[in-house]
């Protein structure tokens, strides 16, 4: 087995959710893709087993177990089903803004409802007309009183029509590019409030990714977080945070495919021989365990920065690339995986046709790997190597 930085208690609370993954997640996954509906039984899976806890402190209903943790349980929930490790995911991605930017009186509000898995938890930044380039977002927040007015709507989000806590952004100065951006805790009982049309997509399936809309929705002044134009900042810190769990997701879709196509290559003769015992299948099985080897250990580092809360101008480079590496791992190793099965890869019989569809996704969303590059190149910019100059001309 690979060595890795966990603790004893980690490596405990791992195979818990190893053992989990293969007995209760496993034979739900291909259901899940075929139904495309939301797994509740999932949540509820999550619920009793306090894994909706892990990216909480303990101060507010959590286990205070850490960030590495949690990309660690995605990681091994995404193994057999993206879907269900995406409700991890998005639960932290969803609760990340009153983390880091909440008061104390608004994280004792939610967060132990968000600990519990009693409400879930989404991110709304995207709209139909601003993705990569969030700033060109047109939803409005006007202050009136002690309540922002919200009109506008979001395109794509996860978990909409089934969370109860949105994270909302907003311009509260219109004329304001990023500066003009304000983020705020949107209850889904708020009066305006409404979910629009949930897509039908290729993959992730059980999960929902829908519309929803601000139709002069009022919001108590109290769910600011932060201050006024401090939005895109937080959005920012957030996606610093989160891109490492669409990394776990990216890693787990790999390592789940790798195992699978192993045992299958062992078994599986031709010409008189396991598939495995052929070269060429042999050297896609060592360089597939290899890259995931290697996105593990990007990934696990990030994970212990976070807990090691490093400055943010240096987990913004780490994070990107991890969620970068981890994902496009996921996609071309998920390919390798079906070809490697044949025409029982293609097939739905299989998991890995739904695997390959899943990992595509994770290279596109909490920003696509082209922003990520972007990003990666902007933070190199910024460093002052010069000194490997010196000497030269
Ligand atoms: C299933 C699903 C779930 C999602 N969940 C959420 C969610 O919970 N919350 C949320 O807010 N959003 C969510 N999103 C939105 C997702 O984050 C965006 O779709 C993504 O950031 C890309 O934005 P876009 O679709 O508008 O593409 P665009 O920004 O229009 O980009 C189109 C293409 O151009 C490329 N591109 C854009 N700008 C540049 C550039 N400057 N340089 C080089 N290439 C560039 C992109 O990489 C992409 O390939 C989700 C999307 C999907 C499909």
């Amino acid at each position: 087995m690979p060595s890795d930085p966990l603790s004893e208690e980690q490596r405990e609370i791992r195979d818990l959710v190893r053992t989990l993954a293969r007995e209760r997640v496993a034979p739900r996954a291909a259901e899940i893709d075929k139904t495309a509906e939301f797994p509740w039984d999932m949540v509820e899976l999550l619920r009793e087993h306090e894994l909706f806890g892990l990216p909480y402190e303990e101060r507010h209903g959590g286990s205070g177990t850490g960030a590495l943790l949690v990309l660690v349980a995605i990681e091994e929930l995404s193994k057999v089903c993206a879907t269900t490790a995406l409700l991890l995911a998005v639960q932290e991605l969803g609760s990340l803004g009153l983390k880091l930017a909440g008061t104390e009186e608004q994280q004792r509000r939610y967060l132990p409802l968000l600990a519990s898995g009693e409400w879930l938890a989404a991110y709304a930044l995207t709209e139909s007309g601003s993705g990569s380039d969030s700033a060109a977002m047109r939803t409005e927040a006007r202050r009136e009183g002690d309540e922002y007015v919200l009109n506008g709507s979001k395109r794509f989000i996860t978990n909409a029509g089934v969370a109860s806590l949105y994270t909302v952004f907003a311009k509260t100065d219109p004329a304001d590019k990023h500066g003009g951006i304000s983020a705020f805790v949107v209850e889904s009982t708020a009066p305006g409030f409404a979910v629009g049309r949930i897509e039908p997509k290729l993959g992730i399936k059980g999960s929902t990714t829908g519309e929803i809309f601000f139709d002069d929705c009022r919001v108590p002044a109290a769910n600011l977080l932060g201050e006024e134009g401090e939005g895109f900042r937080i959005a920012m810190r957030i996606l610093d945070r989160s891109r490492p769990g669409i990394a776990a997701q990216g890693l787990g879709l790999a390592q789940g495919a790798t195992d699978y196509a192993l045992e299958y290559a062992k078994s599986r003769e031709t010409m008189g021989k396991p598939i495995a015992q052929h070269q060429l299948i042999a050297g896609m099985l060592a360089d597939m365990e290899t890259k995931c080897e290697a996105a593990r250990g990007l990934l696990y580092k990030v994970g212990q920065m976070i807990d090691d809360d490093v400055p943010d101008e240096e987990l913004t480079k780490l994070s990107a690339m991890a969620k970068l590496l981890c994902t496009d791992v996921a996609m071309e190793v998920t390919t390798d995986a079906v070809q490697i099965l044949g025409g029982y890869g293609y097939i739905q019989e299989y998991p890995l046709e739904r695997m390959m569809r899943d990992a595509k996704i994770t290279q596109i969303y909490e920003g696509t790997n082209q922003i990520q590059r972007l990003v990666i190149a902007r933070e190199m910019l910024r460093e002052n190597r010069a000194f490997l100059l010196a000497g030269t001309g």
